[in-house]
């Protein structure tokens, strides 16, 4: 029997886990890993903050799969633009889709398109160093809001709130080192609707935030207030609980007097951007209170916060495959458990599959992609044991090598991902720092392919 042959489109840590499942079955499966950027692991390249080397060392564990030989990395493809879907499944069994995401969601106030107002994710592209976001960014702004208190917002007003100095250390390659360094905020004010027991902050994200010895975090004692619904969510998860124990010790001990002031503010729902000569001039919020049941209702009071910038952090929006069913509204493919639907309440697409961010939404840790895969990869596993999968015109291995080459496609390796590793870190070792990224995308290419 020939091996079952498998494309996972997306190099992140879903597609990746995908991967290592497929490989790990009964069954003899060759995977390849489709990827649009030149250099693998999504989101833990691009997204998790450069000072969170820990988080971006998950890496090193998925070295192990990523050096199998029934695996390989065609990296500089972007399945649905440089190939389409029907071209892969000549070739494949089955493919599952790991996509991601890369952009922000909307928030629908007045004033959100004034310049100074941005989305926390081109930020993130920004500081990560993704060759698709700016080089440059006007940091000239002395005080800063952020709306949204999940760990996106607290990334981005950490990242805000350091120093260029304390954040050389990491990864950031120069532009951003340059840029950082002239940073002019001393405030960070971080804004959320509810209350402390509805914050989606994880403890650790938010205990480390006192670690940087220039950041004061500040919250007031009157933002400290939960009803029985709140109660109840912090009897129910140890982590929120913490989260609030947390918070309260903020409330109430003694500054230490670091220079940068980050604020936590609860029950501020943002209401408008306030613009002069076209540019962010202050946030209005209206003041909320809790309702009893978890969430809050308006107490028809307002502030107005004099910032100069504003960053929204209410969420990621992962974008549609060409030619791949796409559920606008929850912004996800549709799916069941995984299995791709022809539309919302659709029937099974034979073949196709869906995996991470893409299938479920932008919520979640590295690790929860891990449980998604499994649910993923055994069905698609079921309905090969069962007849279910549609066969490929061209299942040998060289096959789709010869089509991406004849279309003039230069995919990069997981070998050229080492090549350009050792550029990065060798640039980084010059500077005593384990690695420096390299920001354009022509260049990751060259070296991947030298
Ligand atoms: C700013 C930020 C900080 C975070 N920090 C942490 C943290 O500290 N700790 C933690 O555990 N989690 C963190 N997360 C969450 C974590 O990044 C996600 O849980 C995880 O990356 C989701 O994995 P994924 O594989 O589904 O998506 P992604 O990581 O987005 O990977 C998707 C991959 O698919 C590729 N792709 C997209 N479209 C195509 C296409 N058409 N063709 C080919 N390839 C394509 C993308 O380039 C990308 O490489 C953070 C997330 C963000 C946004």
């Amino acid at each position: 029997m020939r091996p079952l042959r498998v494309a996972v489109i997306g190099s992140g840590p879903a597609g990746i886990y995908a991967s290592d499942l497929l490989m790990k079955s009964d069954r003899d499966v060759r995977v390849d890993l489709f990827e649009r950027m030149p250099a693998p692991f999504g989101l833990i390249r691009y997204g998790v903050a450069p000072d969170h080397p820990r988080i971006k060392g998950i890496v090193n564990a998925l070295y192990k799969v990523m050096e199998k030989p029934e695996l390989r990395l065609l990296g500089n493809v972007d399945v649905g633009k440089d190939v389409t879907v029907s071209e892969l499944q000549q070739f494949y069994d089955a493919v599952v889709f790991a996509t991601g995401a890369t952009a922000d969601r909307d928030l629908n106030i007045p004033g959100i398109d004034l310049e100074g107002s941005h989305g926390a994710a081109e930020f993130v592209g920004f500081y990560d160093g993704n060759p698709e976001f700016p080089r440059t960014w006007d940091l000239s702004a002395e005080k800063v809001a952020v709306i949204g208190v999940g760990n996106v917002g607290l990334d981005v007003a950490r990242v805000l709130a350091k120093t260029g100095e304390e954040l050389h250390v990491t990864e950031i390659p120069d532009n951003v080192y340059e840029t950082l360094k002239n940073n002019k905020a001393t405030e960070v004010h971080v804004f959320g609707r509810r209350g402390p027991a509805q914050a989606k902050f994880t403890p650790l994200e938010l205990k480390e935030l006192d670690h940087s010895p220039t950041i004061e975090v500040v919250v007031n004692p009157e933002d400290i207030d939960y009803d029985e619904a709140s109660e109840a969510a912090r009897r129910e998860s140890k982590s929120q609980d913490l989260v609030c124990q947390t918070l309260e010790q903020y409330a109430i001990r003694d500054p230490k007097g670091a220079p940068h002031k980050l604020f936590i503010h609860f029950f501020e729902s943002p209401v408008e951007v306030i613009g002069e000569d076209g540019k962010v001039a202050g946030l209005k919020t209206e003041r909320m209170q809790l309702d009893g049941k978890g969430g809050v209702v308006g107490t028809g009071e307002f502030n107005t916060w004099p910032v100069q910038a504003i960053y929204r952090a209410v969420g990621y929006r992962s974008d549609a495959v060409n030619d791949v069913p796409f559920d606008d509204r929850a912004a996800v493919i549709p799916n069941d458990g995984g299995h791709v639907l022809d539309g919302v309440d659709g029937s099974p697409i034979a073949g196709l599959y869906t995996t991470g961010w893409i299938k479920r939404g932008p919520v979640g840790l590295i690790g929860n992609t891990k449980g998604d895969a499994k649910e993923t990869i055994e069905m698609l596993l079921a309905d090969d044991a069962a007849g279910n999968l549609p066969t490929p015109a061209q299942p040998e291995l060289d096959a789709v090598i010869g089509f991406l080459e004849g279309k003039g496609i230069e995919y990069t390796t997981w070998e050229g991902w080492h090549k350009l590793d050792a550029v990065e870190r060798e640039r980084g070792e010059a500077e005593g720092r384990e690695r420096k990224k390299v920001v354009e995308w022509e260049e990751m290419v060259r070296h991947s392919r030298s």
